[in-house]
């Protein structure tokens, strides 16, 4: 069994870097996590703690139900891949595999049955005699996975492995690296900053920002009921639309949405109205996929906005919008519309708001609600 729980775990590094606050999380054996945040915000500390290169300043950490807190890096049964996969360049992808194995002096019977394994599983059988610099880099980090896999580790940590691969290398190893942790058995931690590949190689994704956790889901649930404005800024490309606005209301049975000096209707349930009306005159973020806005007809109120940009993809055109009388440094909304839309900059366009899909985020940036759950799907 190979369960890992962090528990309040702070990790600071000697000069002050508080890299780890308050950090708890439980991990089910065989499951396979990413953990996604910008640059600097303690992915590899968390990995390296885990893997046994540091110790946490306070707090818990178990492997397999024991707590590892001060147990060295091989007393643990983890392996790790690197971004910048070292093999042994005067070494041939065999012996590159059959090395950890000799560490652990195996017997010879069992090391080619691992070895034999390995090389199936990552499907290596015929570049066994070559050299590293005779392998493609797909090739190179393929035999990398397989010297961490070969002595079958409980725990499989993963930093960045794909960061040096060309993007187009990336989504095809990043297939097969999806393919081969379902095959495996490991326990997985996948540390990335690319939200790509956390939401299609994690069964779960953990947000970290600053050293904190932000929000631990499955893939869906992040997109859908994201729980703070950084989770929703930064899950989604583009990220959801976050922009500052008010409820009003004028009556029991509706509410308004006062965007700067602008006031839409909102086409909610009774259920919601009844909901939101505690949150009536309180600022508040709303947040909305750029999926989830649409042009109005002449018959809607719509929200005005002017074209600042268009860039036509092909499958879809991205609209980045200035919002009409939201005051500066008013942030642009981003609007996604599918296959070639002809639009120039200037042109007023004015814009519903799909309700359904509208988030609610208090000042603080807490999520009080999601549409998807409450609304009315209109549109
Ligand atoms: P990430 O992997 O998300 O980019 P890291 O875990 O590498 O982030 O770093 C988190 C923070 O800890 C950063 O501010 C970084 O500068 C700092 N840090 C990382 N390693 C050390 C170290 N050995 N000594 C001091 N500070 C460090």
């Amino acid at each position: 069994m190979a369960n890992i729980a962090f528990t309040n775990i702070d990790k600071t590094y000697p000069g002050g870097t508080q890299a780890i606050m308050d950090f708890s999380l439980a991990i089910a054996d065989g499951e396979r996590v990413a953990l996604v945040g910008p640059s600097g915000c303690g992915k590899s500390t968390l990995l390296r703690l885990l893997a046994g290169l540091e110790t946490p300043t306070h707090g818990q950490l178990s492997i397999g139900g024991e707590v590892v807190n001060y147990q060295s890096p091989q007393q643990r049964n983890v392996a790790m891949v690197f971004q910048d996969y070292a093999l042994y360049p005067h070494m041939s992808v065999r012996r590159n595999l059959e090395f950890p194995l000799k560490m652990r002096n195996l017997p010879r019977v069992e090391i080619e049955r691992q070895v034999h394994w390995v090389t199936d599983l990552l499907s290596l059988n015929g570049l066994l005699d070559r050299l590293p610099r005779q392998l493609s880099g797909g090739q190179r980090q393929r035999v990398a996975m397989g010297r961490a896999l070969v002595r079958q580790p409980a725990v499989f940590l993963m930093d960045e492995p794909l960061s040096n691969l060309d993007a187009r290398l990336r989504v095809q190893i990043r297939a097969e690296i999806s393919d081969l942790l379902a095959r495996t058995s490991a326990t997985t931690l996948y540390v990335t900053h690319d939200q790509a590949e956390a939401m299609t190689l994690g069964q779960r994704v953990v947000v970290l920002d600053h050293g904190r956790l932000q929000q631990s889901a499955s893939p869906q649930e992040l997109y859908e009921r994201p729980a703070n404005t950084f989770v929703a800024g930064f899950i989604g490309n583009p990220p959801m639309n976050l922009l500052p606005a008010q409820l009003t209301g004028t009556s029991e049975e509706r509410l308004r949405l006062r965007i700067g000096k602008q006031s839409l209707p909102l086409a909610v349930s009774a259920a919601t109205v009844a909901l939101w009306r505690q949150w009536l005159e309180t600022p508040l973020s709303i947040g909305i996929r750029p999926e989830h806005l649409h042009l109005a007809t002449e018959m809607d109120e719509g929200l005005r906005t002017t074209v600042q940009d268009a860039e036509y993809l092909g499958h879809e055109t991205l609209l980045y919008l200035h919002i009409d009388s939201l005051a500066p440094p008013a942030p642009v909304a981003v609007m996604r519309l599918s296959g070639m839309r002809a639009f120039h900059k200037g042109e007023m366009l004015r814009l519903l708001l799909s309700p359904a899909h509208l988030h609610l985020f208090d000042a603080a940036g807490l999520a009080l609600d999601h549409g998807v759950a409450g609304c009315d799907a209109r549109y």
